[in-house]
C-alpha cells in the first residue's frame, strides 16, 4: 500500500545523499531521505579514519551549502605542499601552493565532520524530511513515478529517486544498471598518528614496492596515515603491536617526521573501484559512490560525488524554472552526460596511477621514474596534475590547454607503454578526442 508521495526521494544519508538534499533544499520541492542508520549516528557520526582531501571546488560547494561554516575551528587543515616518492630514492615529484598560486593545494577534513556538518544544515530545512532506521528493500519505476519499498513493507512514491547507497549500491542492481568493478586486491589501513617533527603542512606519498604509505597533514604535529598493501598482508598491520607499528611507519618514512605514535584505532578498507555504466534510468539517478567509487590514491571520491550532486541539482532547478518534469529523461541525461565526461577521465586516470605505482615489473619501475621526472620538469604537465588534484581551474584546465598547444613542437622522445599500463592508457585514450590526446602526442601509445 502506498503511504506517501514526494517530489524527490534519496536513498542513503551519507555525505553524497545529504549534500544533494541540501542543494535541493532551496527549491520548491518536498524531499525525503531514507537512511539505514540511527539518528544518533547521523547527529554524531563516529570517526571512521577517513580524512578527506577536499579540492577548492568542494570547499566552495560546501561554503555555498553552509556546511563548511559548521565545521569546528580546527576541523580543516590546509595542505600546502605534496611530495611523491618512488622506491627508496630521495627524488620526489613536488607540488606547492606558491607555484600553484593558491592559498593551499586543498584542505583535509575528517569524514565524520563532513557528515555531521551536512546533517546539521539539512535537518534545519523545512522541506526535507530524514527518516532514520529505514532500510530500502526494493526500488522500481514506471513512466509516472518511482516506488520504494521499505523492509517494514511500507511503499513510498516519488517523481524522482536518487540512490546514494554506497559503491556496492543494491539499488543500482535492482534498477538493472550495470557497473564496472575493479577489485585491486589491496587494502588500505588508515589511522591518525602524532610525530615529533613538523609536517610543514605537506602531504607525503611514498610508493614503495608492494606497499604505499601516504601521510596527510592534520592540525599540529599530527597526520592521517594511509598504508596500502596487498589484502593478503593487511592483517599484519592491524595485528602488530602499537610499538611495532610506530617503528614500522618511522622506517617507511625514513625518519622524515621523526618519532611516530599511533593515536586511536587502525581502520581497514578493502579497495574496490566502481564506475556505473549509466548514471540514470527511468525516473532514477545514481549519485556519490553509487555512481562512481574511486580508489583513494588521487583523493577524488567525495570531491567527485559533491560535484555530481551539484550538477544534478542544477539540472533539476533548470527543469523547474522551465516548467519541465524533474524526473524526465532529458533532465536526467543532462546530469549523466556532464558527470560521465568528468568522471570517466578521473576514474580511468586514477586506475592508471594505481597500476603504474603497484606493478613491480622492471618496466613499471622504469615508467614510474620517467613519469615522476616528466611531471616534475614539464611545466604544463605539472600544472595539469595540480589543477586536476586541486580543482582550482574549474572549466578548462589551463595546464591541459597549454600542453596540447605545445605538444606538436616538443622534441620529446617516445616512451611506449606496455602491459596493463598500456591497456589502461588505451581505455582512457578512447575517451579523449584525437586532437586533444596527450597520450598519443607524447608517444605513450
Ligand atoms: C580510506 C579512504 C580514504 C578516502 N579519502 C578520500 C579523499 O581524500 N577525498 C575524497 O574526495 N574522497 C575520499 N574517499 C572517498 C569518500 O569517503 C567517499 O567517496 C564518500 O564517503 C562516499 O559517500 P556516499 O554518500 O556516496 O556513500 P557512503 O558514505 O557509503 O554512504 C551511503 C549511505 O547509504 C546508506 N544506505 C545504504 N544502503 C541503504 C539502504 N538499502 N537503505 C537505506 N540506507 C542505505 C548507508 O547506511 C550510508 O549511510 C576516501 C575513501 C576511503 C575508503
Amino acid at each position: 500500500m502506498v503511504s506517501e508521495h514526494f517530489d524527490i526521494l534519496i536513498i542513503g544519508a551519507g555525505p553524497a545523499g545529504l549534500s544533494f538534499a541540501r542543494s535541493l533544499g532551496r527549491l520548491p520541492l518536498k524531499v525525503l531521505i531514507l537512511e539505514r542508520s540511527s539518528q544518533t549516528t547521523l547527529v554524531e557520526p563516529p570517526e571512521d579514519g577517513r580524512e578527506i582531501a577536499l579540492t577548492h571546488l568542494s570547499v566552495n560547494l560546501m561554503k555555498e551549502s553552509g556546511a563548511w561554516q559548521r565545521l569546528p575551528e580546527d576541523g580543516a587543515s590546509p595542505i600546502e605542499g605534496a611530495k611523491v616518492f618512488d622506491g627508496e630514492s630521495s627524488y620526489s615529484l613536488d607540488f606547492d601552493r606558491e607555484s600553484a598560486d593558491l592559498e593551499a593545494l586543498g584542505y583535509l577534513v575528517p569524514n565524520h565532520l563532513i557528515r555531521k556538518a551536512f546533517y546539521e544544515v539539512v535537518s534545519s530545512q523545512a522541506n526535507i524530511e530524514i527518516r532514520t532506521e529505514s532500510v530500502v528493500e526494493n526500488v522500481s519505476t514506471d513512466a509516472e513515478r518511482g516506488y520504494v519499498t521499505l523492509t517494514s513493507g511500507e511503499v513510498i512514491t516519488a517523481n524522482l529517486i536518487a540512490a546514494a547507497d554506497t559503491r556496492f549500491s543494491e539499488m543500482r542492481r535492482k534498477m538493472g544498471v550495470s557497473a564496472t568493478l575493479k577489485d585491486f586486491s589491496r587494502t588500505a589501513i588508515v589511522c591518525r598518528m602524532e610525530h615529533s617533527r613538523s609536517h610543514q603542512q605537506t602531504a607525503l606519498e611514498c610508493f614503495h614496492y608492494g606497499r604505499t604509505t601516504a601521510v596527510l597533514p592534520m592540525q599540529g604535529k599530527r597526520s592521517s596515515v594511509v598504508i596500502t598493501v596487498n589484502s593478503r598482508d593487511a592483517h599484519q598491520y592491524t595485528e602488530m603491536s602499537e610499538e611495532e607499528f610506530n617503528r614500522n611507519i618511522e622506517k617507511q618514512l625514513q625518519g622524515m617526521l621523526g618519532e611516530m605514535t599511533l593515536l586511536g584505532k587502525r581502520h581497514v578498507y578493502p579497495l574496490v573501484a566502481v564506475h556505473a555504466n549509466q548514471f540514470v534510468a527511468r525516473r532514477f539517478a545514481l549519485i556519490g559512490d553509487a555512481a562512481v567509487g574511486m580508489h583513494p590514491v588521487t583523493a577524488h571520491g567525495f570531491n567527485l560525488g559533491l560535484r555530481g550532486q551539484a550538477t544534478l541539482a542544477k539540472a533539476i532547478e533548470s527543469a523547474i524554472t522551465e516548467g519541465r518534469d524533474i524526473g524526465s529523461e532529458e533532465v536526467l541525461k543532462v546530469y549523466e552526460s556532464t558527470h560521465m565526461r568528468i568522471s570517466r577521465v578521473l576514474y580511468h586516470g586514477t586506475n592508471i596511477v594505481v597500476g603504474l605505482f603497484t606493478h613491480e615489473s622492471v618496466a613499471a619501475k622504469l615508467a614510474r621514474k620517467v613519469t615522476l621526472r616528466l611531471a616534475n620538469n614539464i611545466t604544463p604537465v605539472k600544472r595539469l596534475i595540480t589543477e586536476s588534484l586541486t580543482e582550482s581551474e574549474l572549466e578548462q584546465p589551463s595546464g591541459l590547454k597549454e600542453m596540447v598547444q605545445r605538444l606538436p613542437g616538443l622534441p620529446l622522445p617516445r616512451f611506449p607503454l606496455r602491459g596493463p599500463i598500456k591497456q589502461a592508457a588505451q581505455v582512457v585514450s578512447k575517451r579523449i578526442p584525437e586532437k586533444m590526446n596527450p597520450l598519443k602526442r607524447i608517444g605513450f601509445l
